[in-house]
């Protein structure tokens, strides 16, 4: 193989090899015309699959008309778009924004001034987990449990205490007079997807309930119907007072949101928090056509089904594999833990034409479109069988 060519960019992104150039469904194509089935959906963001037709005609509709609207005017696609998540939840009002990391900023945010401002303590403080990801701002990534974000970023925020996740014991020791919310994912995605316990999660509600403390769930890679409900915390006995979401919202277009409680509208006064590109028109009809969609096509209820289906096929297929230490996940959000590392399968299962991700050194990721075919899906795994069964062959001859 040829040298990559000299890069203008920053090194941030460990890139694969690989150059996509056109997507349609659950199929993508590189640059060599070579098409690979996806079973990553980017990482949980193409849940309609790659240019869903219902949403590419409104954002060209919108295109046509208006690109931005200063937020010091009415923009009625949020008003629109923050009904439908309204609508579909327990939440009551929605903020907008452009990424994960800026929808758990405006949480953080809350949380502190819901307790300062409205609730006139002088709390700040919040519990997050280990192995969770809420993202790369300095806040978020000072929220995040894991040091591999944090080297090198000195000072962190104040504010945040680290819990283990699915022990509810360890939750209570760090709660004290500072505490002002818990914030975690219902599923931790980038942790290695490791599904939250339902008496953890149910726990860790009761806790907030008892002590006035917010609970925040991190949704952006559970929302959106991943897990087989719309939203992760549907699976559980509990309302969260904040939700935030981003990845699959807007089908790949950049749209965030932080979705929170009635009781938390007197928190975000006008001037508290704001960004120049909230809820544009554009991005905004591609959030209303991604829900849209969603509900119409009752997608969650076919992650559900599908996400089965899958664990079901995985656990026949890979029964004995003496590299796989286990099968987990929620919908279609779902983990092959592996006794070795994930990066060099991965390649391999890429080079066979199925795309798929990591998710921590020993797993290997996978988060399908919640509209791929049966036959598509069936496909991308009986292929990736094939390698892992290869591999094993490779390494026990
Ligand atoms: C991806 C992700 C984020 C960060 O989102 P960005 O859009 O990359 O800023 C935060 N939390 C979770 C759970 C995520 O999966």
């Amino acid at each position: 193989m040829g040298q990559e060519k000299q890069s203008y960019l920053f090194p941030t992104f460990a890139r694969y090899p690989i150059h996509l150039v056109k997507g349609e469904g659950s199929r993508l194509w590189d640059d060599k015309g070579k098409e690979y089935i996806d079973l990553m959906s980017g990482i949980a963001v193409t849940n309609l699959g790659h240019v869903p037709a219902k949403v590419k005609d409104k954002v060209i509709a919108q295109l046509e008309e208006l690109w931005h609207c200063s937020n010091l005017f009415h923009v009625p696609h949020q008003e629109k778009l923050a009904e439908l998540l309204t609508e579909n939840s327990c939440m009551d009002a929605a903020f907008f924004c452009s990424t994960g990391a800026e929808a758990n900023e405006a949480a953080i945010k809350i949380a502190r001034r819901y307790a300062q401002e409205v609730m006139k303590t002088d709390r700040y403080e919040i519990i997050t987990f280990y192995q969770s990801f809420h993202g790369r701002t300095l806040a978020t990534l000072t929220a995040t449990g894991q040091e591999k974000v944090q080297i090198g970023f000195k000072p962190l925020m104040p504010g945040f205490a680290y819990a283990k996740y699915n022990d509810l014991e360890s939750v209570k020791a760090l709660i004290n007079d500072r505490t002002c919310a818990i914030m975690l994912e219902m599923v931790q995605g980038e942790g290695g997807v490791l599904p939250a316990d339902p008496a953890f999660i149910e726990g860790v509600a009761k806790l907030c309930e008892e002590n006035g403390l917010l609970l925040i769930a991190d949704e952006i890679q559970t929302g959106m119907g991943r897990t087989g409900k719309l939203f992760a915390y549907e699976h559980y006995n509990v309302e969260p007072d904040v939700i935030t979401l981003a990845k699959g919202l807007g089908s790949g277009l950049p749209v965030g949101a932080m979705l929170g409680k009635a009781k938390l509208i007197p928190a975000f006064t006008a001037g508290s928090h704001g960004s120049t590109f909230s809820g544009l028109p554009t991005i905004m009809a591609a959030g209303i056509a991604t829900m849209e969609t969603m509900l119409e096509e009752q997608l969650p209820a076919r992650a559900a089904e599908l996400g089965d289906y899958t664990v079901q096929l995985l656990e026949e297929k890979l029964a004995g594999n003496p590299l796989v230490a286990g099968i987990r996940g929620k919908g279609l959000l779902i983990g092959i833990e592996l006794k070795q590392s994930a990066a060099e399968l991965v390649n391999a299962i890429h080079e066979a034409g199925v795309l798929v991700i990591t998710a921590g050194p020993n797993v290997i990721r996978l988060a399908p479109a919640l509209t791929i075919s049966k036959e598509e899906l069936t496909e991308g795994l009986n292929i990736l069988c094939s390698i892992l069964a290869a591999h094993t062959a490779e390494v026990t001859a």
